[in-house]
């Protein structure tokens, strides 16, 4: 059986880094501060929100919630953001999607100043990444790579095929691999042969979003294999095909009348050298990495990084 790389034990050793980093940035006058703007009611984001903010106060990152109504228009969440960016105890903004139809989510996540973008998704930070100058990295895709590192995974001259090639996690883990010296192929819907593709793989990433499509037919045996997916399963008959067998898992799916499955079919784990689990792998470092960002851009704007530097 593969050995599983716990995210729930990396996330924690990270955040303890955290906390000593933000004691002693607080003791000299400049403890971090994250915004973060939480739109409407939508459930799933309120409990994203949630964690995060709880995050914040187990670090002691200064932390502050915005909560405007789902009628917001563009122009006066551009003013929240804008009273953000020249807010200097705030190191770091975080604008929760989905953002209401009605609003322009690009101008909104363009409007964030670079240097408190603790997600990662403008454009500069982006541009950055992939010229290899200091920045701030996604969180899910920089948490992936403190998986790799911290479970003493090699990854210089290793095969990567990451499926998935969205702005969020599939094209910055690539590049993050690239960055550090793999050999990286990118697959998506229209890749030929994917399984094929897949099964060159060292390390395998799946950012897919369709529960347990990786079956072990994907999978090289002894490759690393990072699930990134999260998925809630509620059809009787595909929670069979993913867990038929496991009494836990079907104890569970009893009571609550779902589970949440990744991309990776559980088969996997019996081929694979190391394999992340859902849940407790990638999932617990996305929050763990974005208080490492805020803590970073504070550092990196307070001490005037030139990329850092406001324009
Ligand atoms: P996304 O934007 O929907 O992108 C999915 C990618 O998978 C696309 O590039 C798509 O290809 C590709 N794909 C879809 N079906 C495919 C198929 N049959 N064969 C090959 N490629 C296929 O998803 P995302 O935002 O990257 O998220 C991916 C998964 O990660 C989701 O389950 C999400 O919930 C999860 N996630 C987890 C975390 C965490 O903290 N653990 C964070 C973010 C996301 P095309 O580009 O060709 O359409």
């Amino acid at each position: 059986m593969a050995l599983i790389l716990d995210g729930n034990k990396i996330a924690s050793e990270i955040r303890s880094e955290v906390a000593a980093e933000v004691r002693s940035m607080t003791a000299a006058g400049m403890q971090p501060g994250l915004a973060v703007v939480l739109i409407g009611h939508n459930p799933a984001s309120e409990i994203y929100v949630r964690g995060k903010v709880k995050a914040c106060e187990e670090t002691g990152i200064h932390s502050e919630k915005f909560t405007p109504p789902d009628s917001i228009s563009t122009e006066t969440l551009l003013d929240l953001v804008a009273e953000l960016n020249r807010r200097d105890e705030i190191d770091g903004i975080l604008v929760q999607l989905p953002l209401p139809p009605q609003v322009d989510a690009k101008k909104i996540l363009l409007a964030v100043d670079p240097a408190k973008d603790v997600d990662g998704f403008h454009p500069v930070n982006v541009g950055f990444l992939s010229t290899q100058r200091p920045g701030l990295v996604p969180c899910t895709p920089g948490g992936i790579m403190e998986i790799l590192k911290r479970s003493h995974i090699p990854v210089a001259g290793q095969e990567a095929v990451v499926v998935g090639r969205s702005d969020i996690v599939g094209k910055p883990v690539a590049m993050l691999l690239l960055n550090a010296n793999a050999t990286v192929t990118v697959c998506h819907s229209k890749t030929r042969d994917l399984a094929g593709v897949c099964r060159r793989a060292e390390i395998l990433v799946a950012a897919i979003g369709r529960a347990g499509m990786i079956t072990r037919d994907f999978v090289k045996p002894g490759a690393t294999v990072i699930d990134v997916g999260m998925n809630k399963v509620t059809e009787p008959a595909e929670f069979h095909r993913l867990f038929a067998g496991n009494a836990r898992r079907e104890e569970s799916f009893r009571s609550k009348g779902s589970i949440l499955v990744g991309d990776v079919h559980p088969e996997v784990a019996e081929i694979a050298g190391a394999i992340t689990p859902v849940p407790g792998g990638v999932g617990p470092l996305t929050i763990a990495m974005l208080m490492s960002n805020t803590v970073k851009a504070a550092t990196m704007r307070r001490q005037r990084v030139p990329e850092f530097a406001r324009s």
